[in-house]
């Protein structure tokens, strides 16, 4: 399951401070000039940027090391050295960069668009013109740009689900998500809590996957499960596909769907317009005549009956969400 990286460690380097000149003006006629050297160039900063088209960090895998450029140095005629470009980093919506050795979270990324700087790029060193004082008309000196700083970074991406799933206590969540789940990706613990979603990859035809999670606490929930919950639903927001899970025991299903909707849309009014399916589970429990009841009562509404025990009509589900992803 190479496709879900989670965690990536990377050597970053900003770039050194272009050293400030010495120089003296020389002209015709003016045996001896005042200092002009021009001041250094700023090193390259870096820049963690998030891109809402990413969804891991498989781009950063085979780069272990991310150097910015260095100022160049100032000349003459106080003309200032260039700046060094700086390292841009692009990185998935919900990743989070720590310091390798503390394990300390520096930043974090959440919107598509947003610049952090990690790490800034060394200042450039004043030429030698900045010296020049009444006692002191013609400094042979000039101020060094400062150092390149370096080190090693995590790069964390928190939640990596395509899909997730709500629903009541016993609606059967866990079980689906072990049913039709292959493999468990690693994914970070989750900061705040000592609660970790489960979450699972879902195989689905040639090689194709998508990663489903069980998002706890948000109808059942303490208040810290709760808190997880909806934290987890913020970066699950990007990710187009949500299951309501219903039990066929819970007679009013419609009822329980918009108890469901509702709580979350006091948190997230986003959820609104996401794409989701209303999932009732454990069919197997009920005849026909029940069926029939419910998709009467549910009208065009879309939804789908479905067994995790006896499996009944879990590749249609897997269908579904991927047509909506
Ligand atoms: P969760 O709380 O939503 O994670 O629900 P669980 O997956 O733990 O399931 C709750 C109970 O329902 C368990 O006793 C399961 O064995 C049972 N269950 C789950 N799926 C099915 C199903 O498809 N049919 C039936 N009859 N029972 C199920
Ligand atoms: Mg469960």
């Amino acid at each position: 399951m190479s496709r879900f990286i989670d965690s990536i460690r990377i050597f970053c380097q900003t770039g050194k401070g272009g050293d400030g000149a010495v120089h003296f003006r020389r002209e015709k006629f003016v045996p001896k000039g005042g200092p002009d050297g021009g001041n250094g160039g700023k090193g390259g900063d870096i820049v963690i940027v998030g891109d809402a088209n990413l969804w891991t960090l498989l781009h950063l895998r085979y780069k272990k090391h991310i150097r910015a450029e260095n100022g160049q140095s100032g000349q003459g005629s106080l003309k200032m050295g260039k700046d060094g470009n700086s390292a841009i980093i692009k990185v998935p919506l919900g990743t989070v960069v720590k310091d390798d050795e503390t394990n300390e979270p520096i930043l974090e990324v959440t919107k598509d668009g947003e610049e952090k700087i990690l790490l800034n790029g060394g200042r450039g060193g004043k030429g030698n013109t900045h010296f020049k004082s009444a006692t002191h008309q013609a400094p042979s000196f000039a101020q060094e740009g400062q150092k390149a700083q370096s080190g090693w970074w995590r790069f964390e991406l928190k939640i990596l689900a395509d899909v997730g799933l709500v629903g009541f206590p016993n609606a059967g969540k866990s079980t689906l998500l072990s049913v039709l789940s292959a493999a468990r990706p690693k994914i970070a613990d989750y900061p705040f809590t000592t609660l970790t979603p489960k979450v699972g990859v879902v195989p689905y035809y040639d090689e194709r996957s998508f990663v489903m999670a069980d998002i706890p606490g948000i109808i059942e929930g303490s208040a810290e499960g709760k808190g997880l919950g909806h934290r987890f639903l913020k970066h699950i927001e990007r990710n187009s596909v949500l299951l309501y899970m219903v039990s066929i025991e819970d007679l009013d299903v419609k009822k329980q769907y918009n108890i469901l909707f509702n709580e979350l849309k006091v948190f997230n009014s986003d959820i609104v317009f996401k794409n989701s399916i209303l999932v009732i589970s454990k069919c197997d429990m009920a005849d026909k005549e029940m069926h029939k009841e419910i998709t009467k009562e549910l009208g065009d509404f879309p939804h789908i009956f479905i067994s995790a025990w006896d499996k009944v009509r879990l590749e249609k589900l897997k269908e579904k969400i991927w047509e909506l992803l």
